[in-house]
């Protein structure tokens, strides 16, 4: 089991998980956040979202500084005190978004799909759709290596859709609310795995890792860290492990912030 006085790493998925699903409320994870902090556990985010966005979330969690994965992995946002490293400030994998933006219009031009990329509408529209302010909305449009887009297409479409991006090297991935083209060598579990092992370069310490996630799309980071919390979500498919020991895989009764607290505890021990 994991504890806390020795080196402990937490990667968590953002909505859904520390953030509730419909509000984005994440008081109910404050204290577990709060004694994180004073164990010196990095608490590194994870989500689709833009780097942008995290380190505006970063702040009001008070994890200031530390790495983030953004855009499902395609992005990965150094630790701030990691300045000599040659990737710093981030270490990005695969196509950029202009590239991913060129072939959305190309594959549009050619197969008709119907889809509305976040880089196609206004600040308010973002805002409307995710329940975000309109600042934080022009945040989330400044994606670096993925885009993400809204399907108003039928099934026997996406698929060929999915097909056709693989051609490119990228893939269609659904997330919480939208869905998001990025490379095929981009992923949560690489980014997860990259960090891990640059904390174990860097501290010369031996960490154990610990994932939080409440969608399909974290079952690739849940995956590849040490012990697992799957948040009960709203998600109908529910999350495949390919390892769901009791031992390693802890399955929350409650949702979002509550059951982030309630798998922290889990595996912790109480506050
Ligand atoms: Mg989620």
């Amino acid at each position: 089991m994991p504890n806390l006085h020795n080196p402990l790493l937490v990667f968590t998925d953002l909505d859904g998980s520390l953030l509730d699903i419909h509000t984005l409320d994440w008081q109910p994870a404050a204290p577990w956040l709060m004694r994180l902090r004073e164990a010196q556990v990095p608490v590194i985010l994870c989500s689709s979202k833009t780097a942008a966005e995290m380190t505006q979330l970063q702040k009001t969690l008070g994890l200031e500084g530390l790495p983030l994965i953004a855009e499902n992995g395609a992005v990965i946002q150094l630790d701030t005190r990691w300045e000599a490293d040659p990737h710093y400030p981030r270490l990005i994998t695969g196509a950029s978004v202009e590239d991913i933006l060129r072939i959305l219009q190309k594959l549009r031009e050619e197969g008709g799909y119907k889809f509305t990329c976040f880089a196609e509408v206004d600040d308010q529209a973002i805002a409307d759709w995710t329940g975000v302010s309109r600042s934080q909305a022009g945040l989330a449009k400044l994606h670096i290596a993925s885009e993400t887009l809204i399907w108003r297409d039928d099934d026997a479409q996406m698929a060929a859709f999915s097909a056709a991006l693989a051609q490119y090297g990228l893939r269609f991935m659904q997330g919480a609310r939208f869905w998001h083209v990025l490379d095929q060598q981009a992923g949560k579990d690489k980014a997860c795995r990259w960090l891990t092992e640059q904390y174990r370069q860097r501290e010369r310490l031996d960490y154990t890792t610990l994932g939080l996630g409440d969608g399909p799309n974290d079952a690739p980071l849940l995956d590849c860290v040490d012990f697992a919390v799957v948040i009960k979500g709203l998600n109908r498919q529910g999350v495949t492990l390919r390892d769901d020991r009791p031992q390693r895989v802890w399955h929350t009764t409650q949702e979002g912030p509550n059951g982030w607290s309630e798998g922290l505890e889990h595996f912790l021990g109480p506050l």
